[in-house]
């Protein structure tokens, strides 16, 4: 390679995946053109902070443009809140420089440690998605370096269709250079959560409807361990922003302060035996006991983010990894859940993790995930039988009209995909206008067929 690459084994967050590419980690964008348009690379795709589960930011044997150093702020209009910022300039950042300024992106993942550009090529929602929608929605303009090389600058007025095609695209159909975002005005960095103990799945659901239309922001876990009439048991949460006088009296003055609690690293790779489904049964049964109904004030960091304090958390999954299996079914077929709940608990798989949310119509892309309706989030440890588990919960998900989510995948089948995703036929044409030569391209964009195998050889 000319350009100073290292070749790395890399993964996504679930670890599932380990493949080699090279990766090029830029200072500035010009040497990128220069990637793009070197004929020894066969391929290339984007990579933010890797927090996508599985292998939308991998390309085996391809290039890998890890943008992390791009990341300088641009431009900062206080009056209207929107912000210009480089790809590479993370949420973590967003949230420290604006927060204490009273500005919140609109849509918010379960972690901070995300950067722009993987927030806008995975059209990631939140716990508001009912209500807010996606965060392409609030995407005023964005630069894209295209296949060719060229900078394009793309909003709904200005090469919309590209601009359609990039929210939600993956990666495929070019590298975000700058974005400029909408972000939202916030009272405090505090809210009232309303949390709400159910004793099974009926009682979530129906828990779960009414605080959709009480809160903005929602969120359930589910106990997929439990059984008989237990069955899909969980912790339904809601939550609204505290305004100043509601809080106690050494933060009236101080809104958006926030403690900071320390976070701590899980050192090594936990060992097979740690997660079963008896240990994660122990934890399960402590985790719904221990949330009995109240109401209680939450800061952002705790809501938001309750997993961000744990840094690599993704090691109590062992050195095989995990999957994360997250589907939403739309409104009229949510007994899908329930079969779905009944093959896991029967499965006796320990799923540590399971989170409902509830969707709204919104999506910015031909390929955003959600759909009217909820969303169900479940890792799936990486055991022998694994993904003979996803091929059933796959059948199930087909069959009530739901889909899965790319930034969360692993394992679907390219039928399932073409299916599931209709839309995927007007990003496919447009993604073969743009970029005939498939200079864009990644693990996943080979696996579920949206572009063809490569002709031309891995570099290692
Ligand atoms: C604990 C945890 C909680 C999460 N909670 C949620 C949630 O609540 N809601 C949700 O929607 N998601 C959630 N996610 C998923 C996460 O928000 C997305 O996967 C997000 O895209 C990750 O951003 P990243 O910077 O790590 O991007 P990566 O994972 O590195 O890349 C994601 C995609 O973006 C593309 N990309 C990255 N940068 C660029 C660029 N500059 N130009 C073009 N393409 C680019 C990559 O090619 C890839 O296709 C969660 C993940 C974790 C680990």
């Amino acid at each position: 390679m000319v350009f100073p690459a290292e070749k790395k084994l890399l993964s996504g967050w679930g670890r599932y995946y380990r493949q080699w590419s090279y990766v090029f980690r830029p200072e500035g964008w010009n040497a990128l053109q220069s990637v793009i348009k070197d004929e020894r690379v066969p391929d290339l795709i984007a990579r933010g902070l890797g927090r996508s589960y599985g292998d939308t930011a991998l390309n085996e044997g391809g290039a890998v443009v890890d943008i992390c150093r791009l990341n300088r702020f641009i431009n900062w209009d206080e009056e209207k809140g929107i912000l210009t910022c480089e790809a590479g300039v993370t949420l973590k950042e967003i949230l420290d420089i604006f927060l204490p300024r009273g500005w919140l992106p609109y849509v918010c993942p379960g972690t901070k440690f995300i950067t722009l550009g993987g927030a806008i090529a995975n059209d990631i929602h939140g716990k508001n998605h009912h209500c807010e929608g996606t965060f392409g929605k609030y995407v005023v303009a964005l630069e894209l370096i295209t296949p060719t090389g060229e900078i394009l600058t793309c909003s709904r007025y200005e090469n919309s269709e590209i601009f359609k095609a990039t929210i939600g695209g993956i990666g495929l159909t070019g590298l975000i250079r700058t974005a400029t975002i909408q972000l939202k005005k916030v009272p405090s960095a505090y809210l009232h959560i309303d949390i709400y103990q159910c004793k099974n799945f009926d009682d979530l659901l129906q828990t779960a409807q009414e605080f959709d239309k009480k809160y903005p922001y929602t969120v359930a876990w589910v106990d997929c361990l439990a059984q008989k009439e237990n069955m899909g048991r969980g912790i339904v949460m809601g939550g609204t922003f505290a305004n100043p006088n509601d809080l106690p009296s050494r933060l009236k003055k101080h809104p958006y302060l926030q403690k900071h609690k320390q976070e701590i690293k899980v050192p090594i790779d936990a060992p097979s035996w740690a997660l079963t489904p008896r240990t994660v049964g122990i934890f399960n049964s402590w985790y719904y006991d221990w949330n009995k109904s109240r109401y209680e004030l939450q800061p952002i960091e705790k809501f938001f983010f309750p997993l961000d304090r744990i840094l690599e958390w993704n090691r109590i999954y062992g050195k095989r990894g995990f999957i994360q299996y997250q589907i939403v079914f739309p409104k009229d077929e949510i007994k899908g859940f329930k079969v779905l709940l009944e093959s896991l608990s029967s499965s006796q798989v320990a799923s540590f993790l399971a989170v409902l949310k509830r969707t709204g119509p919104y999506r910015e892309g031909y390929l955003s995930f959600p759909l009217e309706g909820y969303s169900l989030a479940l890792d799936i440890p990486n055991y022998p039988g694994t993904a003979k588990l996803v091929e059933d919960l796959d059948f199930i998900t087909r069959r009530y009209g739901g889909r899965v989510y790319l930034a969360k995948d692993s394992l679907m089948k390219p039928d399932m995909f073409k299916e599931s995703y209709p839309e995927w036929k007007y990003f496919a044409e447009l993604k073969e206008k743009l970029d005939p030569d498939h200079r864009f391209s990644s693990s996943m964009a080979r696996r579920l067929e949206i572009v063809p195998q490569r002709r031309r050889s891995p570099i290692c």
